[in-house]
C-alpha cells in the first residue's frame, strides 16, 4: 500500500514543493486607501486616520510615530504601526562618490536579502531598485541572476525603498544637503515584468498624490526588463507614460541567446517589436541597455548591427561598462572599442550614452552585496 504522501509525491507537478514562505506584513502600500480604512475599521479606528498617516508617511516622509501628533496619544502607536508595519531592516549601508552614492543592504522579514542604490547627481537623484529577491532570467554576467530566484517582492516592499530614498533625500541624509527624489529605476535585484501586478500596484503608489502615495512623476520611473514580451506589451496599455528600459546586450539571437536565456523564449525580433509597440502607444523614447563586454559583444560590426536595429526608431542606446562579478571570466570593454562600438551606432543616427559607473567600489553591480552576504 502506498501512502499518501507517496500519492502526491508521485504526480510530477506536485513533486517540487517549495518552501512555505509567510508573507510579509501587510503595509499601507499593500492595503491602498480603501484596504487601510476597511482594516482600520475592524480595529475601531475611523478611516480618517488613515489620511492622516498617509500625509505622514508619504508627503512629510516621516517615520518618526512621535511627530504624528494628530493622532491620538494614547493610540498613536498602535495605528502606526498597524499601517506601517517595518518591511525593511538596514543591514548595512555603504556610501562613496563622496557621500553621493549610497548602497544599502535590506534583510526582509524572512530573512530574504534585497539592495537599493540612492544616487544623487546635480539636477536629480534617482533610487535604483529591487522588485524581487534574487532573480530567475540567469543572465551569466548578472550577480544576481547567478543565485537564483528567492521571492517577489511585495507592494510594501517596494514602495519602502522608494520611501526610505525619498526620506534620505528631503532630510539631507546625503551630502549636499536636502533635496528631492526625482527618479525610480527598477535596475536593481530582479525582474519586474515577471512581478507585473505587483510592480504595477507599486508604480501607482509612487505616483499618487498625497495622502495616497508619494507624488513622484511617472515619466521619472524607469522598468527595465529582460525583454518578457507579453509583458511589455501589456505595460504599453497600461496608459501610465513610465520609461521602458530593454536590457538587449546582444544584436542577434546567437550571442543574445547565451547573455540573456529569456531570449530562447522570446527572441530579439519579438523583443523590439514589443519595444516599438510601446513606443507607438506610449509616445516614449525606449532606453536600449547594452552591457559593454570586453570581446563578447563589443565587436565594432555588433555596433553597426545594433544601430541597423535601431535606426528610425524612438530609442536611444545607454552602454554599461561591464562592472565583472567575483568569479567571472568576464570584464569591461577598453575605451578604444567602446569608442568604435559608440561610433558605428552613432553612424545611424541612433542616440548613444555611456553609462556613468557609480558605486563600482561598493559592489554596485545588481545584487553584489547580498551576493557577498549570504
Ligand atoms: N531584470 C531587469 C532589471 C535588473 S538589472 C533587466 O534585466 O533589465 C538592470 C540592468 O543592469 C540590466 O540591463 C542588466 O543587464 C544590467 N546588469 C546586470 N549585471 C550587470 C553587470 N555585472 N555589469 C553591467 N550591467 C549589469
Amino acid at each position: 500500500m502506498t501512502t499518501e504522501i507517496e500519492d502526491l509525491a508521485s504526480l510530477p507537478q506536485l513533486k517540487f514543493i517549495p518552501p512555505r514562505r509567510t508573507p510579509p506584513p501587510q503595509h499601507l502600500a499593500d492595503l491602498g486607501a480603501k484596504g487601510a480604512k476597511e482594516l482600520c475599521s475592524t480595529h475601531g479606528i475611523s478611516g480618517y486616520r488613515v489620511d492622516q498617516v498617509g500625509r505622514h508617511w508619504y508627503s512629510r516622509l516621516s517615520s518618526d510615530f512621535d511627530s504624528y501628533t494628530d493622532l491620538p496619544s494614547q493610540t498613536r502607536s498602535e495605528i502606526a504601526k498597524l499601517l506601517l508595519p517595518t518591511l525593511l531592516n538596514e543591514v548595512r549601508t555603504i556610501t562613496c562618490d563622496n557621500g553621493t552614492t549610497a548602497k544599502t543592504l535590506w534583510k526582509l522579514h524572512d530573512g530574504a536579502l534585497i539592495e537599493s542604490v540612492l544616487m544623487r547627481y546635480r539636477d536629480r537623484s534617482t533610487v535604483c531598485i529591487s522588485s524581487q529577491a534574487g532573480c530567475g532570467m540567469a543572465c551569466p554576467f548578472c550577480a544576481t541572476g547567478q543565485g537564483g530566484l528567492t521571492r517577489n517582492l511585495s507592494v510594501g516592499e517596494i514602495v519602502c525603498q522608494v520611501q526610505r530614498a525619498a526620506a534620505d533625500m528631503e532630510h539631507g541624509a546625503m551630502s549636499g544637503g536636502p533635496g528631492k527624489l526625482s527618479n525610480v529605476v527598477f535596475m536593481g535585484m530582479g525582474e519586474p515584468l515577471a512581478n507585473y501586478n505587483t510592480i504595477l500596484t507599486a508604480i501607482r503608489r509612487m505616483i499618487d498624490p498625497s495622502p495616497n502615495g508619494l507624488g513622484l512623476s511617472a515619466r521619472g520611473i524607469t522598468v527595465s526588463t529582460v525583454g518578457l514580451v507579453p509583458r511589455i506589451r501589456q505595460l504599453a496599455d497600461e496608459g501610465i507614460p513610465v520609461t521602458l528600459a530593454v536590457s538587449l546586450h546582444a544584436p542577434d539571437d546567437e550571442l543574445r541567446n547565451e547573455l540573456v536565456p529569456v531570449n530562447q523564449r522570446w527572441n530579439l525580433r519579438e523583443v523590439l517589436d514589443a519595444a516599438w509597440y510601446y513606443t507607438r502607444q506610449t509616445k516614449r523614447r525606449v532606453s536600449i541597455e547594452y552591457a559593454m563586454i570586453r570581446d563578447i559583444n563589443d565587436q565594432e560590426w555588433r555596433g553597426d548591427r545594433l544601430g541597423r536595429l535601431l535606426k528610425g526608431h524612438l530609442a536611444h542606446v545607454n552602454l554599461i561598462p561591464l562592472n565583472p562579478t567575483p568569479g567571472s571570466k568576464w570584464t569591461a570593454s577598453r575605451p578604444e572599442d567602446e569608442q568604435k562600438f559608440v561610433e558605428a551606432i552613432e553612424r545611424h543616427g541612433v542616440p548613444v550614452t555611456v553609462r556613468d559607473t557609480r558605486g563600482r567600489e561598493i559592489d554596485g553591480a545588481c545584487g553584489q552585496l547580498a551576493a557577498k552576504e549570504s
